[in-house]
């Protein structure tokens, strides 16, 4: 049976992930050793209570895939009141006729999902009509690393030109990472999961021929069934939902 909300100690299940993913970094290998990986706390489907629990014990990203979704919680009377410092990332496929629904938004802190030159273009174009001039926006560039048709994210062969075209032609924006969902499901006993390889190798690339120092441009990998393994092999931004929140009632 699934927990109802009262059952659900939001704030245990956020400092049980910080804890995991504390000792998940201290396994990490050298060249992965750093920065401590932020947690991207995933809300989609949940209430507006649990955000703000989260928020007073001490968590500020936050992470909702759906456009109506953040906006209504992004404006929401009591999160703007209560959690003023809130951080958003935008996790999920953004069309870019919703583009002008979330540039908006108060807090908006990143768009982790560009994956093709077109969107990004339009978020470069619309984003000094709503945000701060004097900031750009936040970008991670999604990337299908499981060449599967249902998911979004530009194919790894063209990573580097789309991220080309975010520095080069996006004034507006700032690259911050590169993100991907991978394959659902991925049996850890046959190895390393490929698709955080994969994107390790696309950073890497992109690293390589841009000259970005591989610490400045992060990744985006792992969720709650797999964030420690993403962390071993080079995550910095995790997004994690019902390990912290309960299982979603609905499918998303
Ligand atoms: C829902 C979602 C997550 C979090 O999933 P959990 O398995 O609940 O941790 C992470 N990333 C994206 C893009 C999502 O849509």
């Amino acid at each position: 049976m699934l927990k109802t909300m009262s059952e659900i100690n939001v704030k245990l299940g956020l400092k049980n992930v910080l804890t995991r993913i504390e000792e998940a970094s201290k396994k990490r290998s050298p060249e992965f050793q750093g920065k401590t990986p932020q947690l991207v706390a995933v809300t989609k489907t949940k209430p507006v209570e649990m955000i703000i629990e989260a928020y007073n014990a001490g968590q500020r990203h936050f992470g909702e895939n759906y456009v109506n979704e953040l906006v209504e919680k992004a404006n929401n009377k009591d999160i703007l009141e209560k959690c003023k410092d809130i951080k958003w990332h935008f996790i999920g496929n953004l069309q870019t006729n919703k583009i002008n629904k979330v540039l908006p938004l108060p807090n908006l802190y990143m768009i982790e999902t560009i994956d093709d030159e077109k969107l990004a273009a339009k978020v470069n174009t619309n984003w000094p009509k709503y945000g701060n001039p004097d900031t750009k926006l936040n970008v991670m560039v999604q990337v299908n690393t499981s060449a599967e048709e249902a998911k979004n994210g530009t194919p790894p062969s063209n990573v580097v030109e789309l991220s080309r075209f975010v520095l080069e032609n996006c004034p507006n924006l700032r690259l911050h990472g590169l993100m991907t969902i991978g394959l659902f499901g991925y049996d850890l006993s046959n190895g390393p999961n490929p698709d955080f390889i994969l994107l390790k190798q696309c950073r890497d690339k992109v690293c390589q021929e841009l000259n970005i120092g591989t610490k400045d441009l992060e990744l985006s990998m792992g969720m709650s069934d797999d964030f420690e393994h993403a962390i071993e092999l080079g995550s910095t931004n995790i997004r994690v939902g019902s390990s912290i929140f309960g299982v979603r009632e609905t499918k998303t």
